[in-house]
C-alpha cells in the first residue's frame, strides 16, 4: 500500500468538518471527538483515497475488508467508556485506526487480526511506531488472548453471529464488551456488562453494518 504520511492544513480542515458531522449525528463524548480530530485518518488508507478520506464512509483496505465509518468508530468508542490505564482487547485490527483511537485515549490495546496481509501491512506502517501501548496479534479473534486476560473492555469491530463465550470469559468482573450482533447484513450494537458477581447484563443500541467476524485465520 502507498500511504501519504503528511498532514496538511487541508487534511486538518476536512477532519474538523468530519468531527462536526459526527457530532451532529449524535456523538456527545468530547474525549472521543477530540481524539478523532487529532488522528490523520488518511494515513490509514491508500493515497488513492486521499481526497475522500474525511467523508463519513467506510473504505476498502484490501482483502475484502474495510476501515469502519468514522461515525461507527465514534459510536463504539463512546459506548466503550474507556478510562486511562485500562486493558482493551480489540477483535479486527483492520487498518489499525480504531486501535489508535483507543491508544490515544490512554488505554493499553491488544488487537487481533485474522488476515495475514493486513497484519503484515500494519508492521510496515511507520506511524504506528508512536504507539508502543498497542500490541498486534495475528490469529482468530474468537479465541481471544487467554495469556493477557482478563481485560477491562472488549471491542468487536466485525459482525458476530452471537456473543462469543470465550471472549466473555476473558472480561474482568465489572468489565464490558461492545459488539455488533447479527447474521444478516444489518446487526444490532450491544453492550454486555459482566457484573461484579459474574452475572451478565445486556443493553441494545442502534443498527449497523459490519463485515462478518469469521472463524480461523487467513
Ligand atoms: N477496527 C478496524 C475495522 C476493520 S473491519 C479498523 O479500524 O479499520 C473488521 C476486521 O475484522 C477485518 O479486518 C477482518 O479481517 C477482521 N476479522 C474478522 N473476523 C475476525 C476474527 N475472527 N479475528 C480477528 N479479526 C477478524
Amino acid at each position: 500500500m502507498r500511504r501519504t504520511l503528511e498532514d496538511t492544513y487541508r487534511h486538518k480542515g476536512l477532519r474538523k468538518k468530519l468531527v462536526e458531522v459526527i457530532k451532529e449525528k449524535g456523538i456527545t463524548d468530547e474525549a472521543v471527538l477530540e481524539t478523532m480530530n487529532a488522528i490523520p485518518r488518511h494515513f490509514f488508507l491508500d493515497s488513492a483515497f486521499d481526497d475522500v478520506a474525511y467523508e463519513d464512509r467506510a473504505f476498502p483496505i484490501g482483502e475484502g475488508q474495510t476501515i469502519s465509518q468514522p461515525y461507527t468508530v465514534a459510536y463504539q468508542t463512546q459506548l466503550l467508556e474507556v478510562r486511562p490505564g485500562q486493558k482493551v482487547l480489540e477483535i479486527g485490527t483492520g487498518s489499525a485506526y480504531q486501535a489508535v483511537v483507543l491508544a490515544k485515549m490512554g488505554v493499553k490495546v491488544f488487537t487481533i487480526e485474522r488476515q495475514k496481509n493486513l497484519f503484515e501491512e500494519n508492521k510496515k506502517f511507520a506511524y504506528l511506531k508512536q504507539f508502543p501501548f498497542i500490541k498486534f496479534f495475528y490469529g482468530d479473534g474468537y479465541q481471544g488472548l487467554p495469556t493477557y486476560a482478563p481485560f477491562d473492555r472488549v471491542l468487536i469491530t466485525a459482525a458476530a453471529p452471537e456473543v462469543p463465550q470465550k471472549l466473555l470469559d476473558q472480561l474482568k468482573p465489572g468489565g464490558m464488551m461492545v459488539i455488533p450482533v447479527g447474521t444478516g447484513s444489518i446487526q444490532q450494537m450491544k453492550r454486555i456488562w459482566k457484573q461484579a458477581d459474574g452475572t451478565i447484563k445486556e443493553e441494545v443500541f442502534d443498527h449497523f453494518s459490519f463485515v462478518p467476524m469469521l472463524t480461523g485465520k487467513n
